[in-house]
Protein backbone atom coordinates (compact mmCIF):
# COMPACT_ATOMS: atom_id res chain seq x y z
CA UNK A 1 0.00 0.00 0.00
CA UNK A 2 1.15 3.40 -0.81
CA UNK A 3 2.08 5.60 2.73
CA UNK A 4 0.64 9.13 2.08
CA UNK A 5 3.83 11.28 2.50
CA UNK A 6 6.12 8.70 1.13
CA UNK A 7 8.18 10.55 -1.35
CA UNK A 8 9.04 6.96 -3.28
CA UNK A 9 5.39 5.91 -3.11
CA UNK A 10 4.56 9.22 -5.08
CA UNK A 11 7.30 8.84 -7.68
CA UNK A 12 6.08 5.00 -8.15
CA UNK A 13 2.62 6.30 -8.32
CA UNK A 14 3.51 8.88 -10.55
CA UNK A 15 2.27 11.57 -8.61
CA UNK A 16 5.55 12.95 -8.76
CA UNK A 17 7.24 12.84 -12.41
CA UNK A 18 10.43 10.74 -13.09
CA UNK A 19 12.14 8.99 -15.68
CA UNK A 20 12.36 5.30 -14.95
CA UNK A 21 15.21 3.79 -16.46
CA UNK A 22 13.73 0.28 -15.26
CA UNK A 23 10.05 -0.79 -14.37
CA UNK A 24 8.94 -4.30 -14.37
CA UNK A 25 5.75 -3.92 -12.42
CA UNK A 26 7.32 -4.59 -8.85
CA UNK A 27 10.13 -2.22 -8.85
CA UNK A 28 11.52 0.36 -10.79
CA UNK A 29 14.66 2.42 -10.94
CA UNK A 30 15.53 6.01 -11.53
CA UNK A 31 18.58 8.46 -11.94
CA UNK A 32 19.34 9.60 -7.96
CA UNK A 33 18.65 13.51 -7.89
CA UNK A 34 21.87 14.13 -6.03
CA UNK A 35 24.47 11.37 -7.53
CA UNK A 36 27.21 10.57 -5.37
CA UNK A 37 29.04 8.81 -8.55
CA UNK A 38 28.49 9.34 -12.32
CA UNK A 39 25.75 6.64 -12.53
CA UNK A 40 23.90 6.57 -9.47
CA UNK A 41 20.69 4.97 -8.86
CA UNK A 42 18.01 3.81 -6.77
CA UNK A 43 16.01 0.50 -7.05
CA UNK A 44 12.97 0.84 -5.65
CA UNK A 45 9.94 -1.92 -4.60
CA UNK A 46 6.53 -0.65 -5.67
CA UNK A 47 5.48 -1.65 -2.36
CA UNK A 48 5.60 0.63 0.39
CA UNK A 49 9.12 -1.71 1.98
CA UNK A 50 9.70 0.21 5.06
CA UNK A 51 13.06 -1.49 6.35
CA UNK A 52 15.43 -4.48 5.21
CA UNK A 53 13.92 -6.42 8.19
CA UNK A 54 10.14 -5.85 7.04
CA UNK A 55 8.51 -9.28 8.88
CA UNK A 56 5.70 -9.34 5.99
CA UNK A 57 6.27 -11.62 3.31
CA UNK A 58 5.36 -8.96 0.21
CA UNK A 59 7.87 -6.57 2.14
CA UNK A 60 10.52 -9.98 2.07
CA UNK A 61 10.03 -10.40 -1.23
CA UNK A 62 10.00 -6.99 -2.59
CA UNK A 63 13.64 -6.05 -1.47
CA UNK A 64 14.61 -9.54 -2.39
CA UNK A 65 13.29 -8.69 -5.79
CA UNK A 66 15.42 -5.41 -5.86
CA UNK A 67 18.80 -7.35 -5.34
CA UNK A 68 17.51 -10.16 -8.34
CA UNK A 69 17.11 -7.04 -10.95
CA UNK A 70 19.83 -5.34 -10.47
CA UNK A 71 22.57 -6.87 -11.97
CA UNK A 72 20.64 -6.40 -14.60
CA UNK A 73 20.01 -2.43 -14.28
CA UNK A 74 23.49 -2.02 -13.62
CA UNK A 75 24.82 -3.90 -16.97
CA UNK A 76 22.10 -1.61 -18.83
CA UNK A 77 23.41 1.27 -17.68
CA UNK A 78 27.18 0.40 -18.92
CA UNK A 79 28.44 -0.61 -15.62
CA UNK A 80 30.75 -3.71 -15.56
CA UNK A 81 32.00 -2.57 -11.78
CA UNK A 82 29.31 -1.14 -9.45
CA UNK A 83 28.63 -0.89 -5.33
CA UNK A 84 25.13 -1.94 -4.32
CA UNK A 85 24.89 0.42 -0.98
CA UNK A 86 21.32 -0.11 1.38
CA UNK A 87 21.30 2.25 4.00
CA UNK A 88 19.37 0.95 7.04
CA UNK A 89 18.74 3.09 9.41
CA UNK A 90 19.70 6.73 10.96
CA UNK A 91 23.13 6.05 11.81
CA UNK A 92 23.92 4.87 8.22
CA UNK A 93 22.23 7.94 6.12
CA UNK A 94 18.79 6.58 5.80
CA UNK A 95 16.92 9.18 4.71
CA UNK A 96 13.94 7.81 3.03
CA UNK A 97 12.10 5.12 5.07
CA UNK A 98 10.66 3.24 1.91
CA UNK A 99 12.98 0.25 0.91
CA UNK A 100 15.78 1.32 -1.60
CA UNK A 101 19.02 -0.19 -3.19
CA UNK A 102 21.20 2.04 -4.47
CA UNK A 103 23.76 1.14 -7.62
CA UNK A 104 26.88 3.30 -7.89
CA UNK A 105 29.72 2.98 -10.32
CA UNK A 106 31.03 4.73 -13.22
CA UNK A 107 34.13 5.69 -11.31
CA UNK A 108 36.64 3.90 -8.93
CA UNK A 109 35.07 3.80 -6.04
CA UNK A 110 36.57 4.36 -2.84
CA UNK A 111 36.88 2.05 0.21
CA UNK A 112 33.91 1.96 2.20
CA UNK A 113 33.91 4.08 5.47
P1 LIG B 1 18.94 7.10 1.63
O1 LIG B 1 19.82 8.13 2.26
O2 LIG B 1 17.56 7.06 2.26
O3 LIG B 1 19.58 5.75 1.54
O4 LIG B 1 18.77 7.54 0.11
C1 LIG B 1 17.79 8.38 -0.34
C2 LIG B 1 18.27 8.86 -1.68
O5 LIG B 1 17.15 9.37 -2.38
C3 LIG B 1 19.30 9.99 -1.59
O6 LIG B 1 20.49 9.58 -2.25
C4 LIG B 1 18.61 11.16 -2.27
O7 LIG B 1 19.51 11.93 -3.06
C5 LIG B 1 17.55 10.48 -3.13
N1 LIG B 1 16.35 11.26 -3.34
C6 LIG B 1 15.62 11.94 -2.40
N2 LIG B 1 14.55 12.53 -2.96
C7 LIG B 1 14.58 12.21 -4.29
C8 LIG B 1 13.73 12.53 -5.39
O8 LIG B 1 12.73 13.24 -5.27
N3 LIG B 1 14.09 12.02 -6.60
C9 LIG B 1 15.20 11.24 -6.78
N4 LIG B 1 15.45 10.80 -8.03
N5 LIG B 1 16.02 10.92 -5.75
C10 LIG B 1 15.73 11.40 -4.53
ZN1 LIG C 1 6.67 4.49 0.27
Amino acid sequence: MAELDCIFCKIGGGEIPSERVFDDGVAFAIRDIAPKAPVHLLVIPFAHVEALESTTDGGQLASAHCLEVAPGIATSAGLESYRLVVNQGADAGQEVSHFHLHILGGRRLGAMG
